[in-house]
């Protein structure tokens, strides 16, 4: 029992340790945590982490996480993406408890400045930004003090007041805490608190023309929701001296920040910035484009939750930067779809061949839908005389141990018979026409041992045959970490990162093929049917190879 509880404690990430001292100490009896996203564009993987560690913290400690939009910006922000990420979050299988906007806490937040400017700890700015930038001094310098720095309590409440009426053109004027002008702590030189910018919000429509800058609006809406631990990115790591000073000097619930690295994956770009330049220029076809690193992306792609959520246990976080392999989501979602995948025949690249001493006219032969989930369940596929098989698994002249078929060679059909190959029929121009074969009527799958062979491969029966369009993703940038490249990170977009197979042949079945279920076409893939399907024309999406195949052509290039 000792061991298993020291095993456990060891594998506490370093905000989970945090939260159980303060359990322990009794500083907190249960806690509050929010995933804080700003609505100006889709979520993408590293935001999945954010979502993981806070759900996931409430859901393992007593207390709830809320939902809070970060909608201070009214220039970049819009519904779309508000509707995009609830989506996501709801997808990812976790529940809010509220679903909060900044934005509802304008009024609070304007109140909260003129305490400061009561205390005569903040003031209305006149100098421009490149002025304001002059005097910020430099990290070894001290700044200079603004000429409006001591202006009266009661002329900084008078132009506040009229700053948020609408007085005042955009940028004339800046609301800045009073602090420590040498502060060695850049952020603590003065810092803008409001600014002025006559711009309709998503939400609050043209009531307000002065908007709180970040630092002034994030800490202060955790503090008001009674956030305990506020867990954000290690960028806003100086952040922490500004956040802390805030709630003290308003006397508020002492929200704390607690930072970790953010998530980074090779292969792919991962700010919401970059994002939108790929779908702006076409470059994708979305921000669910399933080469995107976004969750919708990924979802469209065919991952599924559980495959997320085994990605960030596996990964776990860290306090310092890193960029995890794509390799290893791509193992997790492999995982999961090994053991929940439909099994289904699709043929790519077709070759006919004809089995000469079959007779029937069809038969339906049952096949296994998944023998890694205990079921035993199976669905008819259809045999007839004319079958295609994939064009790779012939050879007219194969080499040694080349268990396909080949000019006198045996096989088996996955849940049919063993054939064997008797004749190559060639066009005129030499290239094969079809093969001709005969089956064995007695090797019939399931009917008890008999003849042995070596390879099994799948096949379609030509009148059954369904038409299919096929995607398949290859990495959507060439380099580990495009944004560290030199020059433009679009400079290293992979041109080859979706290839079409516009006719392949599919088993009968997949007619019926559902969004949310997920397949393996035998010996070639995991897949999903895409969301731009129609009942004329099924496209199916690539989530991931059957095997690490990437790695090892890495290995020998
Ligand atoms: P981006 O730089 O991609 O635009 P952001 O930090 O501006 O991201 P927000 O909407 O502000 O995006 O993020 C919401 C939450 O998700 C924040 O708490 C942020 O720290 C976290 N987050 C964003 N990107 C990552 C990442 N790559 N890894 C981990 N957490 C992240
Ligand atoms: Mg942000």
């Amino acid at each position: 029992m000792e061991e298993i509880k020291k095993e456990e404690e060891k594998s506490l990430n370093f905000i989970e340790e945090i939260i159980e001292e303060d359990l322990r100490s009794g500083k907190q009896t249960s806690i509050v945590t929010r995933f804080p996203p700003e609505p100006n564009g889709y979520l993408h993987i590293g935001h999945a982490t954010s979502i993981c560690l806070n759900f996931g913290l409430t859901k393992k400690y007593p207390g709830y996480t809320n939902l809070r939009f970060d909608d201070t910006n009214p220039v970049t922000e819009e519904t779309e993406y508000v509707e995009s990420i609830k989506q996501d979050v709801k997808w990812l299988g976790v529940e809010w408890k509220n679903e909060l906007y900044a934005s509802d806490y304008f009024d609070q937040l304007y109140q909260f400045a003129i305490k400061l400017i009561e205390k005569g700890l903040a003031y209305v700015e006149d100098s421009s930004s490149e002025e304001i930038a002059k005097m910020k001094g430099t990290p070894t310098e001290a700044g200079k003090a603004s000429p409006y720095r001591d202006r009266s309590v009661q002329e900084n409440l008078d132009l506040f007041q009229r700053m948020k009426a609408g007085e005042f053109p955009d940028g004339s004027k800046t609301l800045r805490a009073k602090i420590d002008m040498a502060s060695p702590n850049m952020l603590m030189r003065d810092p803008l608190l409001y600014r002025i910018k006559h711009a309709h919000h998503h939400r609050t429509g043209d009531k307000w023309c002065i908007y709180p800058m970040y630092d002034f609006a994030h800490g202060q809406s955790d503090s008001i929701e009674h956030v305990t631990h506020s867990i954000c990115t290690l960028e806003f790591v100086p952040h922490r001296e500004l956040y802390d000073w805030m709630i003290e000097k308003l006397e508020i619930f002492p929200s704390h920040q607690y930072e970790f690295a953010r998530r980074n994956l090779t292969y792919t770009v991962m700010s919401k910035r970059k994002l939108l330049q790929l779908v702006n220029e076409k470059h994708v076809s979305g921000w669910d484009d399933p080469r995107m690193p976004t969750i919708s992306g990924l979802r469209r792609r065919g991952y599924t939750p559980e495959s997320i959520w085994d990605f960030f246990n596996r990964t776990g976080i860290a306090k310092r930067d890193n960029i995890i392999d794509v390799s290893l989501l791509e193992f997790c979602i492999r995982e999961h779809l090994n053991k929940i995948a439909s099994r289904r025949m699709v043929v790519f690249d077709p070759l006919k061949i004809v089995i000469t001493n079959y007779d029937q006219a069809e038969e339906w032969l049952p096949s296994e839908n998944n023998p890694e989930d205990g079921q035993n369940s199976t669905r008819d596929v259809p045999f007839s005389r004319e079958l295609y098989i994939e064009r790779e698994d012939f050879m007219e002249s194969p080499p040694k141990k080349f268990f396909r078929l080949a000019p006198g060679q045996k096989v088996r059909l996955k849940s049919a018979y063993i054939i064997q190959c008797d004749d190559v029929i060639k066009n005129a121009d030499g290239t094969i026409a079809e093969l001709h074969c005969t089956y064995l009527p007695e090797s019939k799958s399931g009917s008890g041992p008999g003849i042995k062979v070596q390879g099994t491969l799948h096949w379609v029966s030509v009148k059954h045959a369904i038409p299919l369009e096929l995607k398949l993703y290859d990495r959507l940038f060439k380099v580990e970490d495009p944004s560290n490249e030199e020059g433009d990170f679009k400079d290293y977009i992979n041109p080859d990162s979706l290839r079409i197979i516009p006719h392949a042949y599919a088993e009968p079945s997949l007619k019926e093929a559902r969004l949310n279920e997920r397949y393996q076409f035998l010996r070639k893939g995991y897949f999903c049917l895409d969301k731009e399907s129609s009942d004329d024309k099924l496209v199916f999406n690539q989530t991931v190879t059957l095997k690490d195949t990437w790695a090892k052509e890495q290995k020998k290039n």
